[in-house]
């Protein structure tokens, strides 16, 4: 990957926000890494000879989403060594474009608000919605300013260029297909054959959480939650996000960069089944009105798991940390799944440096802390589903209003 432009490999940027009492250095010593200048000597290789691969790390980052690439770029620039393993290389269109206010703070906290800008988002000063009823209002202004539109490939390929920058060996197109312990911690099995060890391990997998559910923890899902989305063309790329409710579920359309519309509906994964809502003609019949006057042929139709869950930690004798929507995924209808991640990069790296200390307390907090913005969110979800009550007997709705009723 290009070198990030804004710190130059192996230098040092303070973070200024965020840090919890673990992210005290109570890891490792820091090793200093040389700085290059321009009168560097260099050796040039002989008849292709490659530089070995390095395979020991302090930390392996598994995903290379927004969770993952902040938590390496914050570790990575406190000196640890780092690498990130991502299946993808970021070349196909990703859902979650629309960005809240709330990321400013953090992107501004990982100092790549500049290449952040250079990817050119658009503002956004809130959604539409239709849901409870049949005229559609905005959200108000947010104290962070506007939200964001961006290309969410383009936005993840840049948080993970910011975390190579700051050191972080990023390593794209490699899928972790194991890790176990060995060594002086994790030994990780790689799609190339290879294997890195490192003594923590980040589960940053997103909804899937493929580390976390096969160590000492439980992943409690909250609904069966899918998106079948499809991408058209955008008739109108100055256009507002737009949330409307139908009986099957809601459906949510915004622009989704390079002159693209994202659009997709909402409901639970048998329901999607069973009402064939997967096939071209069943998802375009059940558009919304208002989405409808927006939305055209769509391409291929993807299902995008979407589902809450929180990955329940029981034990804490294991070095391995889970961070975004690996830990605690939300509903997208929040609107604040890449800023969560943000935010709990800051957390989960202040956990990361304890346990490579050998302390499990920040961890713990970390734990607490998220247990707690669980029954938060939960409550919030109800209150969300609560005001659509317009298809009562709906199964999409009944399912949501039961869980409201119980409260
Ligand atoms: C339908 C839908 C719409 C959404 N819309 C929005 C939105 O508009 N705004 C918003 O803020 N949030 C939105 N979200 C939520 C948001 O996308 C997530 O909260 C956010 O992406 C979480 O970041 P993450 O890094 O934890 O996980 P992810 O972004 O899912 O990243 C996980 C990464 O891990 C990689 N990976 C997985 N397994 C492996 C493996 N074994 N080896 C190597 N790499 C692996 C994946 O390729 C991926 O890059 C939406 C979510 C859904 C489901």
């Amino acid at each position: 990957m290009a070198p990030h432009p804004e710190v130059p490999p192996g230098r040092r940027r303070p973070l200024v926000e965020g840090r919890t009492p673990g992210h005290r250095r109570t890891g490792p010593p820091r090793r200093p890494r040389a700085r290059r200048s321009s009168t560097d000597r260099r050796l040039t290789l002989p008849f292709g000879v490659a530089r070995a691969e390095v395979t020991d790390f302090d930390v392996a980052v598994v995903g290379g989403g927004p969770a993952g690439s902040a938590t390496a770029r914050r570790l990575a620039l406190d000196g640890y060594r780092v690498v990130v393993l991502e299946r993808s290389r970021f070349s196909t269109p990703r859902v979650g474009e629309s960005l809240s206010p709330a990321v400013t703070p953090s992107l501004r906290a990982l100092g790549v608000r500049e290449p952040f800008d250079a990817l050119g988002p658009r503002p956004s000063y809130g959604v539409r919605s239709s849901w409870g009823t049949d005229s559609s209002s905005s959200t108000l202004s947010d104290p962070h300013g506007p939200g964001w539109y961006v290309d969410r490939a383009a936005f993840d390929r840049m948080l993970a260029s910011a975390a190579e920058a700051a050191g972080a060996s990023v390593r794209l197109g490699v899928v972790c297909r194991e890790v176990r312990p060995g060594g002086a911690g994790w030994t990780l099995r790689l799609s190339t054959g290879g294997e890195v060890s490192a003594r923590v391990v980040v589960d940053a997998t997103g909804r899937a959480a493929r580390l976390g559910r096969r160590r000492d923890a439980e992943r409690i899902a909250f609904d069966r939650l899918v998106a079948v989305t499809g991408f058209a063309p955008d008739p109108d790329p100055g256009g507002f996000g737009l949330v409307e409710t139908v009986p099957e579920g809601w459906w949510y359309c915004a622009p989704a960069g390079a002159g693209r519309l994202v659009a997709m509906l909402l409901t639970d994964a048998d329901l999607a089944r069973s009402g064939r809502l997967t096939t071209s003609s069943e998802w375009a019949a059940r558009l919304g009105p208002r989405t409808a006057e927006r939305v055209g042929p769509a391409g291929t139709l993807r299902v995008v798991p979407a589902r809450s869950h929180r990955l329940h930690r029981r034990e804490f004798t294991e070095p391995w940390v889970a961070v975004g929507d690996a830990a605690f995924a939300v509903d997208p209808i929040t609107g604040d799944g890449v800023a969560k991640a943000l935010r709990g990069a800051a957390d989960a790296a202040g956990a990361v440096v304890a346990l490579l200390g050998g302390d499990t307390g920040p961890l713990r907090a970390y734990e607490d802390a998220l247990d707690r913005e669980t029954t938060a969110y939960l409550h919030r979800r109800a209150d969300f589903y609560a005001a659509e009550d317009r298809w009562p007997d709906a199964e999409f709705w009944r399912r949501r209003h039961a869980v409201a009723a119980r409260r």
